[in-house]
This record gives C-alpha cells, sequence and structure tokens, in this order.
C-alpha cells in the first residue's frame, strides 16, 4: 500500500462507495491521509455502568442482558430497545430507526458503547450510541476521528479505512517545509502530524500535529499571495484619462459621503496609472459601494471601454441592473443583464449585443465567465461581494479582455486587519468608513421564546405602519437539524395561523432561480409584507422600507454573518431593528449575541468573531476566494497564521523568486496549491 492506492482495493469497497468517496474528494490512500477530521471523540477511558459519568460521551463497557426488541411507535419511528448490564448495575439502550441493532447485539456478548448515559434517579439510559464487540475493538482505547461526512460514506467507514492507512503510509508523507523553518518554529515532522490528526495519542499531539499541518499549509499559501502582488505590479495596463467626477455626481440622486468622493478619486487615479488596477472597496453593509461602482463603469465608458460587474447571486444581479440602469440611462450608458436562468435566446441577444459592443456595461452572475461570451472590448471588471469568489474566477473575467483590465473588488464583509492581508494580498485596499447620512444605527434586541408572542405583535405593528419585515431560519427544511426553525414549514405556519391577514412568502436557495427572483422583486415592490427566509438574503439585497430583522435560532449564526444579515435593514430613512430570537441558555451563547445587539461597526465584530471562533472557522466557511485549503479550518487561534505569514516573509526575503535549488519543493507546492487558479509564477 501507498500513496497511490485505490480506496477502492479495500475490503468493502464497491462501485457504490467508492463513487460516495469519490464525493468528498477521496479515491486514494493519500487524498485520505489529507482529509482531517472535523472533531474527536474520546474513548480512551472505559467505564462501569454505575461509575460512567452522566450526560458526557463516555465509554461503557456491559454484557448485553437480553434480545433487543423492535417496535414500530408510528409510521416512520422504530425502536429498538434492550438491557445492557455489568457488575454494578444496568441500563436501558435506545436506538431510533437503526433497525440492524436487533441482529447486531447478541445477547450474552459484551460490548463497549459510546455516547451520553442520561442518569434519572436510578434509571440510567443510552440513546442511540455506537458500540464496538469487546473482543473485536477498533476504536475503543484511542481518540476518534470524526469526519465531516457524505451520504453513503459514514464515519465508521472512513475511520476504518484511515486506520491501516496511516498505519502503513502515514511515514509515506512527503515533508514539505525546509528543516530550518520546521527547527526554527518547533515544529513536528509530516509523519508525525499525519499519525496523530487521524489517531491522536493525546491531547497534546493532537495539538501539535494541528499546528504544523496549519502552518504549513499558511506558509505556502502567504507565499503564493506575495508571489501573485509582485505580479501584478509588473503588469501594463490601459490608461483611461481621468475625469472631473462633477458630472457623474450630478447623475446621482444624493451628494456622495466623503468616503465615497475619496474612493472614486483613488479609483480614477488607478484608472489613469497606465498599470491595471486591482482594487478592494471595503465598506460595510449600506456604505454606498455600488455609487462608486458606478462611477468606475462611467469613466470606462467614456474612455470608450465596458464594464463587467458580477454579483454573486441572481438576486444581486438583477437588483444592481436595476440599480444601474436607472442611475446611468441618462448618461447614454447602455446596461445589460446576463445570468444563468435567462432564456436561451434572450442570452444570445445579450452576448451578441456585447460582442458588437452595444451593451457598455453588463451585469450578471457566473454566467459572466461562461464561455461564449465575449465583449467588444472589456476594461473594468467589477465584482461584488468577493469573497464568493475565488482569486481564479476573477482571472478567469480578466481573461476574456485583450489586455489585462482593470479590477475592482467590492465586499460588505469587514476582514479582521491579521486576515486581510492573506485573503486580499494581492489588492489594494479602500476602506469607505462613512455611512450616507441620516442613518440611525439599528436597534438590535435579543429575546428568549417566553417573548415570542410580544415579537410576532412587534412584526404585526411594524407591518401595520406601512413597513416590510424578514425573518429569517438556519434551515431549509425540518429535519436539517432537530430544533432547528425551518424555513418553508415555518413560512406555512407563520401566514396560515399567526398572521393570517399578512401577505407572508418565503425564500431559500434551494429554490430555482426564477422563483426566487419572483419572490424578491415582489418582497422589493412591497407586496410582500414578511419574507421568511434562509441567509440566500445575508449579500447585498437592498429594500429600504424593510425595516424589521428577526433572526430564529441566532445561536446558529456566527458573529460576522450576524452582522452581514442585519445590514438588510436600517437602510431607508425609517428606524430599524433587528431581533435575536434563541431558546440557547448558555452563558458564552448568550454573551457573544449581547455584544452583538451593543455593536454596530462591522470591523469590531469581525475581530470579535475572530477572537471567539479562531481563524479555523472562517476558513472553513469556504467564502474567501482563497484555493481550497484542507488544514487552514483546524487552526484555533491566529498566532500560528501570523507565524507562517512572517516565515514566508522572511524566505520571500531572502529568495523573492524561489530560485535556489533547495526552494524548489516550496515553489512546487505554491503552484499547486494554486493550480485551479493558473500557473501563478508565469
Ligand atoms: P452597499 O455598500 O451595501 O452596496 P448600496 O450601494 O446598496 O450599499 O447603498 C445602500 C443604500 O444607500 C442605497 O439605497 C443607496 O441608494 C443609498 N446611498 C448610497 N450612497 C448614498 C449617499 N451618499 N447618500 C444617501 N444615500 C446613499
Ligand atoms: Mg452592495
Amino acid at each position: 500500500m501507498d500513496l497511490k492506492t485505490s480506496l477502492d482495493t479495500f475490503p468493502g469497497i464497491g462501485p457504490a462507495r467508492a463513487k460516495a468517496l469519490k464525493k468528498l474528494g477521496l479515491e486514494t490512500v493519500g487524498d485520505l491521509l489529507s482529509y482531517y477530521p472535523r472533531a474527536y471523540e474520546d474513548r480512551t477511558k472505559t467505564h462501569t455502568i454505575s461509575n460512567a459519568p452522566a450526560d458526557i460521551p463516555v465509554c461503557v463497557s456491559a454484557m448485553v442482558a437480553e434480545a433487543p426488541s423492535l417496535s414500530r411507535i408510528r409510521k416512520g419511528l422504530n425502536v429498538t430497545k434492550c438491557r445492557i448490564v455489568d457488575h454494578t448495575g444496568s441500563a436501558q439502550v435506545t436506538f431510533f430507526n437503526q433497525d440492524y441493532v436487533r441482529h447486531a447485539l447478541e445477547p450474552g456478548e459484551s460490548y463497549i458503547f459510546y455516547g451520553r448515559l442520561e442518569v434519572m434517579g436510578r434509571h440510567r439510559q443510552f440513546t442511540n450510541p455506537v458500540f464496538e464487540r469487546e473482543d473485536r475493538t477498533r476504536f475503543t482505547g484511542r481518540i476518534m476521528p470524526v469526519y465531516p461526512l457524505t451520504a453513503g460514506v459514514s464515519n465508521n467507514l472512513l475511520a476504518g479505512l484511515a486506520l491501516p492507512s496511516v498505519e502503513e503510509c502515514a511515514r509515506l508523507v512527503p515533508d514539505q517545509l525546509p528543516e530550518e523553518i520546521c527547527r526554527s518554529h518547533e515544529l513536528c515532522g509530516a509523519e508525525y502530524a499525519c499519525r496523530n490528526v487521524h489517531f491522536p495519542a493525546d491531547t497534546e499531539a493532537l495539538a501539535v500535529a494541528k499546528r504544523r499541518l496549519v502552518f504549513e499549509e499558511l506558509f505556502f499559501l502567504s507565499c503564493g499571495m506575495s508571489f501573485l502582488r509582485r505580479r501584478r505590479s509588473d503588469a501594463a495596463g490601459r490608461s483611461f484619462p481621468s475625469r472631473s467626477p462633477e458630472e457623474f455626481l450630478s447623475l446621482l440622486p444624493f451628494p456622495p459621503t466623503g468616503a465615497q468622493r475619496r474612493a472614486m478619486g483613488e479609483i480614477a487615479a488607478d484608472l489613469s496609472s497606465g498599470k491595471p488596477m486591482n482594487r478592494l472597496v471595503q465598506g460595510d453593509v449600506g456604505s454606498g459601494k455600488t455609487a462608486v461602482a458606478a462611477y468606475a463603469a462611467w469613466v470606462t465608458h467614456a474612455a470608450g471601454a465596458q464594464t463587467a460587474l458580477m454579483a454573486p447571486t441572481e438576486i444581486l444581479a438583477h437588483q444592481h441592473f436595476e440599480t444601474l440602469t436607472k442611475l446611468l440611462a441618462p448618461a447614454r450608458i447602455v446596461v445589460g443583464l446576463l445570468t444563468g436562468s435567462m432564456k436561451a435566446a434572450e442570452k444570445k441577444s445579450v452576448k451578441e449585443a456585447l460582442a458588437r459592443g452595444d451593451i457598455h456595461l453588463v451585469v450578471g452572475t457566473h454566467a459572466l465567465l461562461s464561455e461564449g461570451v465575449e465583449y467588444a472590448d472589456l476594461g473594468l471588471v467589477v465584482t461584488d461581494e468577493q469573497h464568493r469568489f475565488g482569486v481564479g474566477q476573477r482571472s478567469a473575467l480578466s481573461s476574456k479582455a485583450r489586455t489585462a483590465p482593470h479590477v475592482l473588488v467590492m465586499s460588505a464583509t469587514p476582514i479582521p486587519r491579521t486576515l486581510a492581508l492573506l485573503i486580499y494580498g494581492d489588492l489594494d485596499v479602500t476602506v469607505i468608513d462613512e455611512l450616507p447620512p441620516g442613518r440611525t444605527p439599528v436597534e438590535t434586541y435579543l429575546v428568549g421564546e417566553d417573548k415570542r408572542q410580544r415579537m410576532y405583535n412587534f412584526v404585526r405593528k411594524n407591518v401595520s405602519q406601512g413597513r416590510q419585515v424578514y425573518i429569517i431560519c438556519p434551515a431549509v427544511e425540518e429535519g436539517e437539524g432537530s430544533d432547528l426553525k425551518a424555513v418553508t414549514a415555518y413560512a406555512k405556519t407563520l401566514s396560515e395561523r399567526v398572521f393570517p391577514d399578512l401577505r407572508v412568502a418565503f425564500v431559500h436557495g434551494k429554490m430555482k432561480g426564477k422563483d426566487k427572483e419572483a419572490v424578491m422583486s415582489a418582497f422589493s415592490r412591497g407586496e410582500i409584507q414578511v419574507l421568511v427566509s434562509t441567509t440566500v438574503v445575508e449579500v447585498g439585497v437592498d429594500v429600504p422600507n424593510a425595516a424589521l430583522m428577526i433572526i430564529e435560532n441566532a445561536e446558529r449564526f456566527g458573529l460576522s454573518q450576524l452582522h452581514q444579515l442585519r445590514g438588510r435593514v436600517g437602510r431607508g430613512q425609517w428606524k430599524s431593528f433587528c431581533v435575536l430570537v434563541t431558546g440557547n441558555r448558555s452563558q458564552e451563547t448568550l454573551e457573544r449575541l449581547r455584544y452583538f445587539t451593543k455593536t454596530t461597526d462591522g470591523f469590531k465584530i469581525a475581530e470579535k468573531d475572530l477572537e471567539l471562533r479562531g481563524p479555523g472557522d472562517f476558513f472553513g466557511r469556504r467564502q474567501h476566494g482563497l484555493p481550497t485549503l484542507q488544514a487552514a479550518d483546524l487552526a484555533g487561534d491566529t498566532r500560528v497564521l501570523k507565524e507562517a505569514q512572517e516565515a514566508a516573509g522572511e524566505l520571500l526575503e531572502t529568495d523573492p523568486d524561489l530560485r535556489a535549488p533547495e526552494h524548489q519543493t516550496i515553489k512546487e507546492k505554491v503552484r499547486r496549491l494554486f493550480a485551479e487558479d493558473g500557473d501563478i509564477f508565469n
């Protein structure tokens, strides 16, 4: 067995399982070894029934005392039960919908059960524990990895594959970090890291392993970002003559804020510099980035070139299309729309107009990247909410131009300073740190379930004053998580029982583009009073009349995400409110949510989020546009990130082009990390 050994050579892996594994990107032993657990179960200690601590996951060794009995409670709910005993006592074991258990547990045999033991007086009970026969244990006595899963792949399956793979092949994992860096940063070797990230000897070994893996990955990432930055500062670009912005400003229905003016100034300077612009405009939700993008498109048009503006969702693309058409039509700028859900004939005519140069500014989704989209003369590429787009996608759009086009990236996600360099390492940054006048901060409250009725009354009051309301739920369908409010079912309850007299609708990411869009535009026309939604409204949606947002199961959202959501209200002249609803009682959760009710500064919230959750969570969400990372979401704190950045900086200082023979492995590794983005060393 080696790193290239295919997983379908393992016993028990037939075509169906191989296919399911492939969905997770797992085809070879090597893939599996770099597929890291998301959590661990400590199964190192085994307890007796009466000594096992209650309510935390534990291993209990006990004998099955009777044949398990299966009973059908109702359609779709089967329960299997049996008693287990040891010399200290007995407990009841209950399984829901796991009928196979009836034959898997043999009376008279001893097993190790792993799960939470509930203790109610003298009654002890295990619900849905996992178990292994005591004489054939594989995972008992270990810290057991818990992997991210998909349908058809159980954790036991993955752990069962990982165990022999680690044992035989961990030593084959190449050590790509230079020895010198390992030594000076006190990092363990690659083999040790591999063994202990999958089957940690103990918690310290796990921490050491994680640190090494995260460091390694972030080190290569930092090297790559530095390259991208250097490469573009050498490139040649087009120069669009500066024009006084007064003419553009007369198109705006409002005077610009100082920050908008400054951003426009910086963009004008970039566009006329003769080098390709690569600028990030980072401004909190509602800070008015659209007007800034419109300005860039206006300058570009004046120089005779076209602009493409790419939005992450159809909803947003439509919205931008409408806003920009209204704004720029008086300047005779023709705005077009291109999205995936448009009819083929419509798409065709837009594409033709683009190729002829009859459309000056095209707004669209990923469809803009597709083949067959050609431009008469693409001069500027704008991406909105860039964290959803990869470095690679940005460059794919750029490649549709003859000379490197100018690139403007707009983001409302405040990135903590510690991460900014890594994520936007290849961009210049403008921060719009001023909101348009007259905005009052959104008043935010945290309420428990006991206030639900009052909260509904508040919704009603807002609607009766003519305002509109968002209600955000974490899940789309029931069953995605037990107590989570699910959009479809909840919208039904609300419209039938709670607000039968109001116009309630729902929208979520699994709906068809057209349907979503129909709901969203009805909402923005004011035809819908209460919109029940998942986080699809998180990004960019602008309905100034919406003045109240209710967030159900608020504990499920990170601070930065809550901030994004809250930004959907408080966009008009109305006093706006955000109500977080949670049944959660954990001190930590409540403190986090309370912090949010008291703070409106996006950067402060982002820093707090980073501090509370570590950068791992940030990388884990895969919205950053960085190359696919395997280890970075294991990062527990920001220290390792800083160390890796410093190490990369030091190395590139001594050998900026990585020419030295001893740096060739690093160069190769960086090249592979950024492979999706084309060759960054060109
Ligand atoms: P974001 O930065 O979140 O993309 P938008 O560009 O959507 O913000 O602007 C939010 C709202 O503020 C829009 O309704 C827009 O018309 C309005 N707006 C933008 N700039 C100004 C300004 N300088 N004065 C008043 N209103 C403004
Ligand atoms: Mg926007």
